[in-house]
């Protein structure tokens, strides 16, 4: 029987039509070729690479050379350029604003032939404080309203190069999607006074738990209620906090592990599908009188993670509505009894964590 659920954060209504439903194996896309390396994000490759803007490196190692682990770097063709002021503009009944803002890559391994999962815990430690500083640098330039961190993970999921990545777009204005989500959660909240992602939380943790995925002491992985897509994920840290920037010390180390575990179930479940993630936080709150005044207290941080397995189409491109074919339910029952299983060794080797590195 299909279903009509509505996302109590975005009040968005979704098709859950598992009568639709394909095994799997049977929504997964062919498979692009993986592109050998060495790549320009590759150890070695810094020279034909545009100046790091920052990097997590051996001590005593300079910028723009090996030594690193994970380096920021801007993007070569960016959606928004970092330099000019910010203007905006009416043309006739169009507003109209320049492209101005920022738009780096993050390079999550020097090793070409590694994914983001198969790092070790520290690694990825250090992509989370790379993500935290550069969202925390970009937030004292007041031309930024929202920087949105992003990952695409294999080519259906829009990744054009093959070397772990994950990338960031500040921009000057807080983007739809964010906007939605934050007013849905502030009517929530003026409704019931209690936060609607700690009631999530509450209630996929304690009422049921037929859709938690994953959970540890800082974070829990649930298969969203009302999912877009099959196998949705929302990470979401237990500790109520509208601002990513705010992480603390043991909720970056429980992220690292909790998103390693959630990747290496994903790969081993649907056979590594291409997939997004993104991080949604608060816009940052300069001064301004009686604009989400109320944000800290109706807003909680979370990551989604949208595997790309299906694709829409005209109804949904029309419509707004998602179908979804796979019940929420059954995908955390799948991902639940996914292993989560390193990469074989011969594989590409993992470099023992050296805690001295430093953030640059
Ligand atoms: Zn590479
Ligand atoms: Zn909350
Ligand atoms: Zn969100």
């Amino acid at each position: 029987m299909s279903e009509l659920r509505r996302d109590p954060v975005m009040g968005r209504w979704v098709i859950i039509a598992p009568e639709r439903a394909q095994r799997p194996d049977a929504i997964l896309t062919a498979r692009h070729e993986r592109q050998a390396g060495p790549c320009v994000f590759c150890d070695g490759q810094e020279a034909r690479d545009p100046n790091e803007i920052a990097s997590v490196r051996i001590p005593g190692t300079a910028a723009n050379m090996p030594g690193w682990r994970v380096r920021v770097l801007p993007n070569k063709f960016p959606v928004l350029r970092i330099e000019g002021k910010l203007v905006r503009e009416g043309v006739g009944i169009f507003d109209m604003m320049s492209g101005v803002g920022a738009h780096e890559v993050i390079v999550e391994t020097p090793d070409h032939e590694l994914e983001l999962a198969d790092l070790p815990e520290a690694h990825i430690a250090d992509v989370i404080s790379i993500y935290r500083d550069r969202m925390a640098d970009l937030g004292g330039d007041d031309r930024f309203k929202y920087v949105l961190i992003f990952k695409n993970q294999g080519y259906e999921a829009g990744a054009t190069l093959d070397h772990a990545h994950s990338q960031l777009i500040a921009t000057p204005v807080t983007p739809k999607r964010v906007k939605e989500e934050l007013v849905g959660a502030q009517r929530y909240h003026e409704f019931k006074r209690r936060c609607v992602f700690c009631d999530i939380i509450r209630q996929e943790t304690r009422l049921t738990t037929e859709r938690l995925v994953l959970e540890n002491d800082g974070f829990v992985v649930i298969s969203p209620f009302a999912a877009r897509v099959p196998y949705e994920m929302w990470v979401v840290p237990k500790q109520h906090n509208c601002d990513f920037v705010a992480i603390s010390e043991p909720e970056r180390l429980n992220l690292a592990r909790i998103l390693k575990q959630t990747l290496l179930k994903l790969r081993t479940a649907l056979n590594d599908p291409p997939f997004n993630y993104l991080i949604h936080t608060a816009p940052f709150r300069r001064p301004r009188a009686g604009y989400w005044a109320s944000i800290q207290h109706d807003y909680h941080w979370h990551l989604e993670l949208i595997p790309r397995l299906t694709r829409p189409a005209g109804f949904e491109e029309g419509s707004g509505f998602f179908i979804n074919p796979v019940t929420p339910e059954d995908a955390a029952t799948t991902l639940l009894n996914a292993p989560a299983l390193p990469k074989p060794p011969d594989q590409g080797s993992i470099s023992a964590t050296d805690s001295t590195m430093r953030v640059g």
